[in-house]
């Protein structure tokens, strides 16, 4: 019988350090399940499954040029360094979701293309022909990106939405992108507005001036508990959240941008409503704690889990 890694730790008490040693190292030569990358996390949320994928990564240098614009380079080197963070490069990720409620798999947004989205799918079990509705949040490239491909649709079965502001806009922009991924799809939208439900207990709130029709979505499960699933309203977890005044080079209309999320993260944090954003740090779910002069992103860890497991 071939000792485990686990049994061997389990017996360790009983070990001495040398019989310890070859266990460990023999097991890590060994195939595991948890050598594959993990490009899924699934939360429990009462009667909901959130699967958040990861369906990308992008690095960037000269980072103040995108994340402030309108900071002086001091501020922007300080607040950096009191985060760990370099200020001369980024890194980022695209995180989708997939909500499983009753009978329907929604996903939210696709990354950048099919090849992306659909490898975060099957980390998470999630067939493409199983998703019943896609939900484009705004139609940036690394949110539509993965919808389509060459006039085919990555999910043959999905019901397609997204806002009627936001689609109205970027069907007059002459985007080529749009063109390439949304436009031969044009037709078969449901076009929502604020306030508007995708089902039963996920409904939309307006988040324009990323885009000028951005939606967000604002989960409220079985139990009455609510869970934001916030698109870019933030495009950085600690320079978007710490000043959120610093105008953002992706922000289409930088005001009133900065104005939806000073509102947002001021409501996420008085009322302790988890959120996912899709560029925060995977798995991209966590809090919104006020501090002296903005806020910071509190990453989620064991909270979703149940208590006897
Ligand atoms: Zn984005």
């Amino acid at each position: 019988m071939t000792m485990t890694r686990r049994m061997a730790l389990a017996s360790g008490a009983a070990l001495p350090l040398a019989t310890l040693a070859p266990l460990a190292a023999s097991a890590q030569t060994a195939p595991a399940a948890e050598d594959t990358p993990r490009l899924s996390h699934r939360i429990e949320f009462g009667n909901m499954t959130i699967n958040v994928l990861l369906g990308g990564e992008g690095a960037g240098t000269e980072p103040q040029k995108t994340f402030g614009l309108n900071a002086s380079a001091e501020d922007f080197n300080e607040l950096s360094e009191e985060n760990f963070i370099p200020a001369d490069r980024s890194f980022n990720n695209y995180a989708p979701v997939v909500i499983e409620v009753g009978d329907e798999v929604i996903l939210f947004d696709t990354s950048v293309n099919p090849d992306s989205i659909l490898a975060a799918l099957a980390s998470a079990g999630i067939a493409p022909d199983a998703i019943t509705t896609l939900v484009i949040t705004h139609m940036h490239g690394d949110h539509i990106g993965g919808m389509s491909a060459d006039g085919t649709l990555t999910f043959p079965n999905a019901k397609l939405v997204t806002g009627q502001v936001e689609m109205d806009y970027w069907a007059q922009s002459g985007n080529e992108t749009f063109e390439s991924k949304v436009r031969p799809f044009m037709d078969d939208f449901r076009l929502i507005s604020g306030d508007d439900e995708v089902v039963p207990g996920i409904k939309a709130i307006e988040a324009f001036g990323h885009t000028p029709g951005m939606l967000m979505f604002m989960l409220t499960n079985d139990e009455g508990n609510t869970l934001l699933v916030a698109a870019d309203m933030t495009n950085h977890y600690v320079w978007s959240l710490a000043r959120p005044e610093w105008e953002v080079r992706f922000d289409m209309d930088k005001p009133t941008a900065i104005a939806t999320r000073q509102k947002v993260l001021a409501m996420l944090s008085e009322e302790k409503i988890p959120f996912i954003g899709y560029h925060m740090p995977f798995p991209s779910v966590g809090y919104v704690a006020e501090t002296e002069d903005g806020f910071r992103f509190v990453p989620a860890t064991y909270q979703f889990k149940l208590a006897a497991s």
